[in-house]
């Protein structure tokens, strides 16, 4: 059997981290299978849905990089899509849904009531086997008891969700639903659904969901629930990938960093964990800290500019040898590429600030004939490399009687602005002499 999976999102505005993590784990699971990923825009109801809402969700599975295999062949025709296919829009099938209709209504399944149509539910219990959460029993509520058949039609002739979910499953031969575990009570109605079609159902898979630190569910206000955050902060996608990964599934030896190939190889139903997930801000963090110091250069630089590009510092007017060593003194320094302008900024410009309060402790009149030293002393070398920065530095503290501390402060100041940043004897390597020797004038004016 071909494994044929599907994310379908209601467009709701937003892609919560928990919908971006159903994308993936249907992803990795077709392409660990070597089956077919579908998008399929679940927009019935009309009211609710927008093309920028769409928007935001063709953007952030773009941005995790989970590209889908198959959608309607003229794309234009289709509203905003990316790659060769369009996502499926259930509101551009609205015959195919009625066609079915009709087929249940003939086959007695269903009749009309008050205008809508309803769907005559099984009175039975309904046994789901699910590959993630096991057998489950599903009896009718008590409200249901007094009438457990439910609408498929609105009155108003709009198709109903569980019909329209089911009829797509059929016709896009999705071999398995593998979705949040919020839809096990939808589950039942859809298994009648397929029965009465006479169809055999795809395998379901509820997962489990994603709650905060403190246990309480996720709302859309919670810091990271919506994909755009990460988006708009400066994570690598290769990091929420990896991380999303591990929000419910977890391979057998506790790995934790592992590539996009790897997850791929690794990733199956199996190994998806029974219990909740909790979110971790932090530990999101720390992990694209850890992709943004392992990651290859070209792509860090790529990131990178983008990141200071985005924050109006424009690094096209530098040379590209300068750009790349300024940006590798920060690789493994910086856990988001959103600490960059402030980090790196100082780079990037010839009209430094200086942090006030800073500049009040460091710019004294102690300080100025130490710094005045340090710049002759500067002035002086032919090779500017950060080892011979660090000697001459650590040389003229000890005749001056003091600890380096002292002249690498306001060195610090001065040339960039900032009390914390990259190394400081690598920092002025990558300045360069001339620079150097500029921001330190520029110091002891100010420092009069
Ligand atoms: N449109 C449903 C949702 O966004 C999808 C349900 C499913 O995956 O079957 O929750």
């Amino acid at each position: 059997m071909k494994v044929r999976v599907r994310f379908a999102p209601s467009p709701t505005g937003y892609l919560h981290i928990g919908g971006a993590r159903t994308a993936l784990f249907n992803w990795l699971f077709a392409r660990h299978h070597g089956g077919k990923f579908i998008l399929r825009i679940e927009d019935t109801d009309a009211a609710r849905n927008t093309e920028e809402a769409v928007r935001v969700i063709l953007d952030g599975l773009h941005w995790l990089g989970l590209d889908w295999d198959e959608g309607p062949l003229t794309p234009e025709a289709t509203g905003p899509c990316r790659g060769d296919y369009g996502p499926y829009f259930q509101s551009q099938r609205r015959e195919l849904y009625m066609d079915r209709v009709q087929d249940l209504l003939r086959a007695g399944h269903a009749y009309e009531k008050d205008g809508a149509i309803k769907f005559k539910m099984s009175r039975e219990p309904v046994i789901i086997e699910d590959l993630v959460v096991g057998e489950i029993k599903r009896q009718l509520t008590d409200r249901e008891e007094l009438d457990p058949d439910f609408v498929i039609v609105r009155s108003d002739g709009q198709p109903v969700f569980h019909l329209v979910n089911v009829v797509d499953d059929i016709d896009m031969q999705i071999t398995h639903v593998i979705r949040g575990e919020d839809h096990i009570s939808n589950t039942s109605k859809h298994l009648a659904l397929f029965r009465a079609f006479g169809v055999t159902p795809p395998k379901y898979a509820h997962i489990p969901l994603i709650l905060n630190q403190d246990g309480s569910k996720m709302s859309k206000r919670d810091k990271g629930a919506s994909l755009t955050t990460y988006q708009a902060e400066g994570f690598a996608p290769e990091a929420v990938v990896n991380y999303l990964c591990l929000l419910g599934w977890s391979p057998k030896d506790n790995r934790e960093i592992m590539s996009r190939e790897e997850l791929i190889e690794r990733f199956d139903l199996p190994q998806v964990l029974r219990h909740n997930a909790r979110f971790d801000y932090q530990k999101l963090v720390w992990m694209n800290g850890e992709y943004i110091t392992r990651m290859a250069p070209d792509r860090y630089y790529e990131l990178a500019v983008h990141a200071l590009a985005h924050a109006g510092i424009d690094t096209n007017r530098y040379p590209l040898p300068y750009v790349k060593a300024a940006l590798d003194t920060c690789k493994e320094k910086i856990d988001l590429f959103a600490e960059l302008p402030a980090f790196a900024g100082f780079y990037f410009t010839e009209a430094l600030s200086y942090e006030p309060e800073a500049a009040q402790k460091e710019f004294t009149p102690e300080n100025r004939p130490r710094l005045a030293r340090l710049r002759e002393a500067f002035a002086q070398l032919d090779t500017f490399d950060a080892a011979t920065l660090e000697a001459t530095l650590k040389k003229l503290a000890a005749e001056l009687g003091v600890k380096a501390g002292v002249l690498v402060h306001p060195t610090r100041l001065a040339c960039t602005g900032r009390t914390a940043g990259p190394s400081l004897y690598h920092l002025l390597e990558v300045l360069g002499k001339e620079r150097v020797l500029q921001r330190l004038d520029r110091a002891l004016e100010r420092m009069g």
